[in-house]
């Protein structure tokens, strides 16, 4: 038997309702905010997420999924979705639509990681993106729908963290006291660490090895080296978020894996569900357009791991609604009836009632074990005596109760029993 390629993980009928929870929570949440739902393509050219020299994450160094396609092409499957988003809004030409533009996506994302519990090859998520605002409204206002999303899920023990990485020009000097603070450590550091210390020492901060943690704790904070700008943009988040009873802790750790970040960025972490701590991550990134070859726009997102997110669930035992059975399983004693049944359920059906018949032909006895093994909410029987007076006798498998209901009342009858 061929089995699923590493780091993948089916999503198996019995949970997707769980799937379902998440997606209508974030569905709701982004459209409460004014997000609208974009979907791009799951491969793009390679060239999107490897833009010319100088990038220094480990997705586009050493995670992409990249291949040629039969036409000689360098193609990708998506590490992330920003890129996407961005490629198609521009290529659109919705640049010169209504600004700000806001959009959500949910997709799968493909890096070559080493497979553990909340790091897949395969995973999802759910991502909103705000292009052409530059204010710290923007910043506060994406934060806070990933704050309203996690809430409205029940979830009461992922904490926000936020820091500024600055601009260019503030990083020009950190960088400087980075790396005369790193210099002596390098032979403590790993093989990464060593190579991120000449191309971009900052990305030193987000290695995860325990040696090089220990050295980075005692790094120059990035939020003593912001220029005034920055500064005042970063005070203001803050205040915004004070002022909408956001909490947040100031985290100089935290400085992303892409490389296109500025300013503000952010993570929503959690230790209850293990190592993998970050659920959410996002930030501004007001100069990846404008490396894409469009005009500066500026934009702010996060993106949040589906997987992760349902770890944190399960951890925080966050309610989530039942998953629903099937309304009404029909029964029938023999040929005709089945037949009768048949015809039932496919009224139900089309008054859109979720209904089930046999398709087995399988005894009463047999339906009735099916119907309660797929947790169906009524069993309606019809029997020779039941075809006969036109009427089935329906079982409410919650409290055995069983009553005569006409064929033709059906539909209101369930109805009525499963409004809510
Ligand atoms: P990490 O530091 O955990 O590797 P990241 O910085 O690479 O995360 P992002 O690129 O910002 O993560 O992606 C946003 C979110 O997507 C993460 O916070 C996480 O929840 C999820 N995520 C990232 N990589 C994986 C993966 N390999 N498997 C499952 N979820 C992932
Ligand atoms: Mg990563």
């Amino acid at each position: 038997m061929i089995q699923a390629p590493k780091g993948t993980k089916d999503i198996l009928p019995k949970d997707v309702y769980l799937w379902h929870h998440i997606e209508d929570a974030a569905r709701r949440t982004a459209e409460a905010y004014a997000f609208k739902e974009i979907r791009t393509p799951v491969f793009e050219h390679t060239e999107l997420f490897v833009r010319g020299v100088g990038d220094t994450t480990d997705i586009v160094n050493k995670e992409m999924y990249t291949f040629l396609d039969k036409g000689g092409r360098s193609i990708t499957l998506r590490p992330e979705g920003t890129a996407g988003v961005a490629r198609a809004f521009i290529e659109n030409g919705l640049v010169s639509e209504a600004l700000p533009a806001k959009m959500y996506y949910f997709i799968s994302a493909f890096r070559y990681e080493r497979p553990q519990a909340g790091r897949l090859r395969e995973f999802h998520q759910f991502g909103c993106e705000l292009y052409g605002a530059a204010a710290p409204e923007a910043d506060a206002e994406v934060i806070s729908l990933a704050d309203s999303f996690l809430r409205s899920l029940g979830l009461k023990e992922v904490e926000l963290r936020l820091n500024s990485i600055g601009c260019k020009m503030c990083r020009a000097a950190y960088h400087a006291a980075l790396k005369e603070y790193f210099r002596p450590h390098l032979s403590e550091m790993c093989a990464d660490c060593n190579a991120r210390f000449e191309k971009n020492p900052m990305r030193m901060l987000d290695c995860k090895e325990e040696g090089c943690r220990a050295v980075t704790a005692g790094a120059p904070k990035i939020l003593d080296y912001l220029c005034d700008d920055c500064r005042k943009h970063f005070e203001e988040v803050k205040r915004l978020l004070d002022d909408t009873g956001i909490k947040y802790t100031v985290d100089a750790g935290i400085v992303r894996g892409l490389d296109y970040y500025s300013r503000t960025v952010f993570e929503f972490v959690t230790k209850a569900a293990g190592a993998q701590g970050t659920v959410l991550g996002g930030g501004r990134y007001d100069t990846l357009l404008e490396q894409m070859g469009a005009k500066p726009l500026p934009a702010v997102g996060f993106a949040v791991g589906m997987e992760r997110l349902l770890m944190v669930i399960a951890a925080e035992h966050a309610p989530v609604p039942e998953e629903r059975g099937v309304t009404c399983y029909l029964a029938g004693m023999d040929e005709t009836c089945r037949k009768k049944a048949f015809a039932l359920a496919t009224e139900l059906r089309r008054a859109g009632i979720s209904a089930e018949t046999d398709l087995m032909e399988r005894s009463v006895k047999a339906q009735f074990k099916y119907a309660d093994k797929k947790g169906a909410r009524f069993v309606a029987v019809i029997g020779e005596s039941e075809l006969e007076a036109g009427e089935a006798q329906v079982k409410d498998m919650q409290d055995s109760s069983s009553e005569r209901v006409k064929f033709g009342e059906l539909c209101t009858y369930f109805k009525k029993k499963t409004e809510v």
